[in-house]
């Protein structure tokens, strides 16, 4: 028989910690079914049949966060043997709020007081023995970084498990309170198990409407609410919200010592100087740096050339030794291949379609590792935490959280990693709109395109490469607003609520083990989706009808391709945006793929097998081709439009919900054409006087946009209880 022992707590209280230390390596992380909650779940260590589920961090069993509800229906729903609840014993009161609601779910609870090794330290004192008579539970001190007295904790709760005795409700509302509970639970019957009843009449008398579709026939608790509010003068959710904590204060005052005058400890010392009005932005734009520069341009630079230009490509010298030579792998491939006998155009597929393409693709994780360990550190020695804090203010007024900032800086770099650190974001609205946005961001692979643009139509001008970024922006930026206008985004705009945890030298382990994972997640993918894109891609490039028959072409014959016939079937779709022409079209599609292949691709399309990063062999070509306005209009579109395939994988893992992915890639698409055709448009009635039928339209789309974006928008006022009572509990 196996147990489940699900682990709760307020988020930042050390659940993952926790999790890690008793689980080893022994986990399996996903997600919750439909939604973009990470589910992690893992077998105890030493123990085969014991699993440990790690729940989202959550403030209270109220459905209003997604977090909640997932946490939630798990514990209603599966109902686990045991729950380890985890409090932050540096903010007892807080934490006790989720505790009391815990302990009526009749489910067998063990109270583990954590971060002993902090509150040892400013020495403040808690009587777990009368604090565990008090709550009617055992109590038990851990210290989960450290990982003393966990191993008692989880073996404490495997027995519980076992014994199924749950946790004793003791505490006691205001009499009124009590009775109105008492008369709900009477008429529950026999439908709720007597040791849940509890829960259920509370939740029934907050109107929780969640909770009826947990019951067959639900009660008419109308009178007894009516008589609460009117004898408190409230409602009934702020009525025992106060009530619970009346009862926190008063089980914290029995059993908890505070430490008379509080000193200031080390971490709030460095926070003053950290999150301080004037230093904070400073300060995090110096670290920002660093981190960029060491991963993007230093190493992470030497590791992408090591990986794009040696293992990819000519092959390269181990340890810099000119004897050790190590070849590329395209030449061991081909060598082998070869070596086989194989067929010519299955070796093409092999050689430029899979290893080409998955190389390419592959060459960024020597970087992503580097971006990864700076990350996993910033995060576990708790500052990305005060980032979030010191960038939500202003993030806030555009629909995006505070933490939506790493994933765009990152996304600079390049938007995989950028999109897969959005998981930070515990917000399920945040989260989904930093994703859709990121890659708006211009890439890497996106400067070769802006460098061709600008050098072959305005002359290399100065400004061309900044507007890109500032397009990048205000595409963000208009976006946040839009979007948070529409049905999909409104509802209860997610309070900022964040512990600031106390800094902390991380463990190298744990900072390892959180590089690995989103760099596993990356190389995935590489295997999967890039993939079959790759081989379709390579397909359509290189079969083609040849007069009159169909075969497999040169690299020159490149028109004669089934992806050049789709080029010109779709690229009347782009004339509006002055660049309808195949080659163009062709241009952008293979931007999928990998930016960086627009200017190969246009290279090729120009007759040139090789071209410069820049492509400025063929600069002249392109500027007979077309006009600098629409030049500047495929600029744009190919910086707004959905990303790469690569980029586009992680858009759809991060988002867990096919209709969301297409929902992101249709959105930026859309944006893309828009902004493109409004740029071509108009900037041909300014420069050439045309006026046209597009001129109408692009001034429609611009009416509209703005509309858009300064449409009246009321906030949902329905600021829940969470926040009001997290509030009281400061
Ligand atoms: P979760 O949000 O509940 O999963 O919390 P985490 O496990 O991510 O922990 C939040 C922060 O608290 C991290 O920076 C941890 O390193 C830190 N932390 C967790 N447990 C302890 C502890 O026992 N002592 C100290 N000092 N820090 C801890
Ligand atoms: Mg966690």
């Amino acid at each position: 028989m196996s147990v489940k022992i699900a682990l709760a707590g307020n988020p930042n209280c050390g659940k993952t910690t926790l999790f890690n230390a008793l689980t080893g390596s022994n986990q399996f992380v996903g997600n919750w079914p439909g939604v973009t909650v990470e589910k992690k779940e893992g077998k105890l260590k030493g123990h085969k049949d014991v699993v440990i589920m790690d729940l989202p961090g959550i403030y209270s069993l109220s459905p209003y966060t997604l977090e909640e509800v997932v946490a939630r229906n798990y514990l209603i729903g599966e109902r686990p043997d045991a729950i380890i609840n985890i409090v932050d014993g540096t903010n007892i009161e807080r934490n006790l709020y989720l505790s009391t609601q815990i302990m009526e779910l009749g489910i067998p609870v063990i109270m583990a007081i954590n971060m002993m090794d902090l509150l040892e330290k400013s020495g403040e004192k808690i009587d777990i023995a009368k604090l565990g008579k008090d709550l009617g539970c055992e109590v038990v001190e851990i210290s989960a970084l450290k990982g003393t007295g966990i191993k008692k904790a989880a073996e404490k709760a495997v027995a519980l498990a076992q014994s199924k005795k749950s946790a004793e409700v003791v505490h006691s509302f205001d009499k009124k309170v009590e009775d109105a509970i008492d008369a709900v639970k009477v008429m529950l019957g026999s439908q709720v198990p007597e040791e849940q009843k509890r829960f259920f009449a509370i939740k029934l008398l907050e109107r929780d409407d969640k909770i009826v579709e947990q019951l067959n026939t639900v009660p008419d608790v109308s009178n007894e609410i009516k008589a609460l509010e009117d004898a408190f003068d409230d409602d009934t959710e702020s009525i025992i919200t106060n009530e619970r904590y009346v009862y926190i204060s008063s089980v914290v005052a029995d059993s908890c010592k505070k430490n008379g005058a509080k000193k200031l400890t080390t971490s709030d010392k460095i926070d003053r100087i950290v999150t301080n009005r004037w230093l904070a932005l400073p300060i995090f734009a110096v670290v920002m740096f660093i981190v960029y520069y060491v991963s993007v341009s230093t190493v992470g630079d030497w590791a992408t050339t090591w990986a794009n230009d040696g293992v990819f490509g000519d092959g390269w010298h181990l340890f810099g030794i000119k004897s050790l030579f190590i070849p590329s792998v395209p030449s061991i491939v081909e060598g082998a291949l070869n070596a086989v006998g194989c067929a010519d155009w299955l070796s093409g597929l092999i050689l430029d379609g899979i290893v080409a393409g998955v190389g390419a693709v592959l060459g960024f994780v020597p970087q992503m590792l580097v971006l990864f360990i700076f990350l996993a550190f910033l995060e576990s020695c708790g500052y990305m935490a005060r980032v979030a804090f010191i960038m939500d203010r202003i993030f806030r007024k555009f629909g995006l959280s505070g933490k939506s900032f790493i994933p765009m800086l990152i996304g600079t770099g390049c938007g995989v990693p950028g999109v897969m650190a959005s998981r930070t974001i515990e917000n399920d609205r945040d989260r989904k709109m930093t994703i859709m946005t990121t890659t708006f961001i211009p890439c890497g692979a996106k400067l070769p395109i802006i460098a061709l643009i600008a050098g072959a139509l305005f002359n290399g001008a100065w400004w061309v490469a900044p507007s890109a970024y500032f397009v990048g922006i205000a595409a963000i930026i208009c976006s946040g607003i839009i979007l948070k206008k529409t049905k999909m985004f409104a509802g209860e705009p997610a309070p900022f609520v964040m512990e600031l945890p106390a800094y902390h030298m991380p463990t190298v382990s744990n900072v390892l083990r959180s590089m690995w994972e989103r760099a596993w997640s990356f190389i995935k993918k590489a295997g999967t989706i890039i993939l079959l894109s790759t081989i379709i891609l390579w397909f359509l490039m290189n079969f083609g009808w040849v007069d009159g028959s169909f075969g497999m072409l040169e690299a020159e014959q490149l028109n004669d391709s089934i992806l050049a016939a789709i080029g010109n079937v779709i690229a009347p779709i782009f004339a509006p945006l002055g660049w309808g022409d195949w080659k163009m079209a062709v241009a952008a599609v293979s931007g999928l793929i990998a930016k960086e292949n627009v200017v190969g691709t246009f290279g090729i399309l120009f007759g040139f097998a090789e071209v410069a990063e820049d492509g400025s062999e063929f600069w002249g070509q392109l500027a007979n081709s077309l006009p600098a306005v629409a030049a500047y209009s495929f600029l744009v579109f190919n910086l707004l439009c959905a990303p790469c395939f690569a980029a586009m994988g992680a858009i759809k893992r991060e988002m867990n919900n096919i209709k969301w992915f297409f929902f992101a890639i249709g959105y930026q698409c859309l944006l893309a054409y828009v902004v493109g055709l409004c740029i071509y448009q108009v900037g041909t009635l300014i420069t050439a006087g045309t006026f046209g039928i597009g001129t109408v339209v692009a001034f429609v789309l611009i009416i509209g946009f703005i509309y858009l974006l300064f449409r009246p928008y009321k906030e949902s006022n329905t600021l829940n209880v969470n926040v009001k009572s997290i509030a009281k509990a400061k």
